[in-house]
């Protein structure tokens, strides 16, 4: 399929909380963008799997994704597995991204530090001639991480301004992760958690695109690290203000 640009996270709503203003911006400027979830999110309190299907593919419109995709891998069993790892190759034979963005390798949830770790091993094997999988050799040229911390100090920030009120539309559109369904008392909604759910993490996620858009001198932003260093041609045509 040649992408240019394939995100992988753990849970359907993951992407959208984290780089989908990326995503969307990186389709605006023509490239073929894509997303893969490893898991239908089935351990979710909230909504079906087939719910979060729809909404999934509702939100993969809104970022004018290429691609959507689930790796069917069991919700809450994210790890790198040989068995999780082939399948995984297998897909990035048949995407052929040229970059992907993982999720950062350190975090609360078990699903998505595995993911972080599954997606480099997969990508890393998908390159590998011998492989006992189908499709040709390819091995994306770079891997981006995402992240969701405020502690954690991003190698460069994307600037998501025009892409924000988009964002927030994708992620509204996981309306089962927040929103009280018909028929079900307001004290029962709460009794299942509901609002320690989508609408709180966005917040905290609104903060962070503030708080670095704020750093490289824009509203809003989406933060990202790389294992590489960054390599720079022009030092006088660099952007964000010293003094
Ligand atoms: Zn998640």
């Amino acid at each position: 399929m040649n992408l240019d640009l394939l995100a992988i996270a753990a849970h359907p709503d993951d992407v959208e909380l984290t780089c989908g203003g990326t995503l969307l911006k990186m389709a605006q400027q023509g490239y073929r963008t894509g997303i893969l979830d490893l898991t239908a999110g089935e351990m979710g309190t909230r909504g079906t799997p087939e719910t979060r299907a729809k909404e999934a593919a509702a939100a993969a419109r809104i970022l004018r994704v290429k691609y959507r995709g689930c790796l069917e891998v069991p919700d809450s069993d994210v790890q790198p597995s040989r068995q999780h790892k082939l399948r995984l190759a297998t897909k990035i034979r048949e995407l052929r991204p040229k970059t992907v963005i993982l999720p950062y390798w350190e975090a609360r949830h078990p699903d998505h530090y595995h993911a972080s770790t599954l997606g480099y091993e997969g990508c890393f094997l998908a390159g590998l001639k011998a492989l006992p999988i189908d499709g040709e050799p390819h091995r994306p040229f770079k891997i981006l991480y995402s992240t969701a911390f405020a502690e954690v100090r991003p190698t460069f920030v994307v600037d998501i301004t025009a892409q924000y009120e988009a964002r927030h539309r994708a992620i509204l559109a996981f309306g089962s992760q927040f929103r009280r369904p018909k028929g079900v008392s307001r004290k029962k909604h709460h009794k299942t958690n509901v609002f320690l759910a989508i609408d709180k993490l966005e917040d905290q996620m609104n903060l962070l695109a503030r708080r670095y858009g704020d750093m490289i001198g824009v509203k809003y932003g989406e933060p990202f690290l790389q294992k590489e260093l960054m390599k720079v041609d022009d030092v006088v045509d660099m952007e964000v203000r010293s003094v």
